[in-house]
């Protein structure tokens, strides 16, 4: 008991320090290691597993919606990346080079990847020629190296993994339709598995990606009220396409450029799963994702037949879910904390009286509420609470976000409300930059995207009073 005390007590408590918090529960749940480069992390087995489960779930959409994967070089020589103006501007700052092999310097440097438009764009270039070769539907699962300036594990690390579309398409439309897809299967896949949900809607000028003729994106809510972008789908045009000189023959012969998308999600998911679901006890994992969804605890587990029973009972529920048995020699309380810790989202203790009863007790790890099942029933009732759990978590984040989701018409209003309780703002704005720029400046909160299913709050920008031209979703953002 003094144990399980100790495991529990060593993490901060969120509404304490937020960012305690998050620090204690990713080493403690064993899902990161420091690494001896700065802004850069070791994902252990257990943090490893949890993005191998979203792989799992992502490349199966991908492949749905008639992606294939590739794999590009991990290098861009420095011409190659030249090439789109916007492109290297926005990137540039954040570039590792290479500059020798061995002792020899390079006749060209090389760039680590911080993304791969270019060598896409470049392969493209060579590979279509028809609009028999179109579209193009690449994926790469892959890292990328950004030289960012603040770093935190899972949400902004110098290298990071991630998966990114590539795609080159005949029409604009097409281009266009492919960025809207891509971004559904994001949002779909972060309401359905991860339990999260998002805001669907465009980036402003300001907030696009470096090259882009449009960045959407989906944005999420911590439980500190500071948002999250999730996931980006861009759509490109053909300003790639002209700086690269990647063009196809028509059905009429006519020479034209392609039209190009690109999106990407990273292992900053991870980070968004943590802080949106976590508690004071550790982390709580969607049972879709989670790389174990049931955890067998045998209680006076020397008793005659209680470790038999706890074997077999893992043996028939290995087939309906991700099922592991702690026979270790640890107290059962300290068992309990720690599959907790871990957010394993079921337990299932047995005992000598369970067995007598013919009954085992499942605890929730998001309620903790004790339910008693029949040991006859357990296949229909262990996969039936892990449904009920995942659809209990996605309620109870969208009732988080929806309380932290506020409005405001004007910029005091705006400041006092984002000071008193951080969390999304809802307000007007009439489209120039330097009302976006202006509520930055007064509140460090930015423009975290103009959603789809706009709203009226006011006919007034809030900063400027000019007439509105649309409604934004602003945040304090990681
Ligand atoms: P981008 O290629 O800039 O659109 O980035 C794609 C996605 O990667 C973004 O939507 C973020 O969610 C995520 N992301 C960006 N930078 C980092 C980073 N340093 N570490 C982890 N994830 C990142
Ligand atoms: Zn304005």
């Amino acid at each position: 008991m003094a144990q399980e005390k100790k495991l529990v007590e060593a993490i901060t408590s969120m509404n304490e320090d937020f960012t305690q918090w998050y620090t204690d529960v990713i080493k403690k749940a064993d899902l990161v290691d420091y690494s001896s480069v700065r802004g850069c992390m070791i994902i252990r087995p257990y943090g490893y597993a949890i993005w191998e489960n979203i792989q799992k779930y992502l490349d199966a959409r991908f492949k749905e919606t008639g992606h294939e994967n590739v794999y590009m070089p991990m290098f861009i020589p420095e011409s190659l990346l030249l090439k789109e103006k916007e492109h290297v501007e926005g990137f540039a700052p954040e570039v590792a080079w290479v500059t020798h092999g061995g002792d020899e310097k390079l006749a060209e440097r090389l760039c680590v990847r911080p993304t791969s438009e270019t060598l896409f764009c470049d392969h493209y270039a060579n590979i279509i020629q028809s609009y028999r070769d179109l579209p193009k539907l690449y994926n790469q699962w892959c890292s990328v190296v950004r030289w960012e300036k603040t770093t935190r594990p899972f949400l902004r690390t110098l290298e990071f993994l991630w998966q990114e579309g590539h795609t080159a398409h005949a029409t604009a439309d097409e281009a266009q339709q492919e960025t809207i897809t891509m971004l559904n299967v994001y949002a779909d896949f972060c309401e359905k598995a991860l339990a999260i949900p998002v805001i669907k809607g465009k980036k402003t000028e300001k907030e696009k990606f470096a090259g882009a003729k449009s960045t959407y994106t989906i944005e999420s809510l911590m439980h500190d009220g500071k948002a999250l972008q999730s996931g980006t789908s861009h759509n490109f045009g053909d300003g790639f396409a002209r700086a690269f000189g990647i063009q196809y023959t028509g059905k009429e012969n006519q020479l034209q450029y392609v039209h190009q998308t690109s999106w990407g999600v990273t292992t900053r998911l991870i980070g968004a799963i943590i802080m949106v679901h976590g508690d004071d006890s550790g982390l709580v994992l969607p049972p879709v994702i989670a790389p174990v969804q049931l955890v067998i605890v045998p209680v006076q587990m020397h008793k005659e037949g209680v470790l038999e029973k706890a074997g077999e009972l893992k043996q028939r529920l290995s087939c309906v879910a991700r099922v592991i048995m702690d026979d270790s020699d640890k107290m059962p309380g300290w068992k309990f904390s720690e599959h907790e810790m871990k957010g394993v989202p079921l337990r299932l203790e047995v005992g000598p009286k369970d067995i007598e009863k013919n009954q085992v007790v499942l605890v929730r790890r998001d309620t903790r509420e004790k339910i008693f099942v029949s040991m006859d029933e357990l296949e229909t009732k262990v996969p039936q609470i892990l449904e009920e759990l995942q659809n209990a978590l996605l309620e109870r984040a969208r009732e988080m976000r929806d309380k932290k989701t506020f409005k405001a018409e004007t910029l005091d209003e705006f400041e006092r409300t984002i000071n008193e309780t951080p969390g999304f703002i809802k307000a007007m704005w009439c489209g120039d930059r330097a009302c976006e720029d202006a509520v930055k400046e007064r509140t460090s909160a930015t423009a975290r995207c103009i959603p789809f299913e706009q709203e009226t709050i006011s006919d007034k920008c809030m900063c400027c009073g000019k007439p509105a031209k649309h409604m934004v979703y602003w945040g304090k953002a990681y």
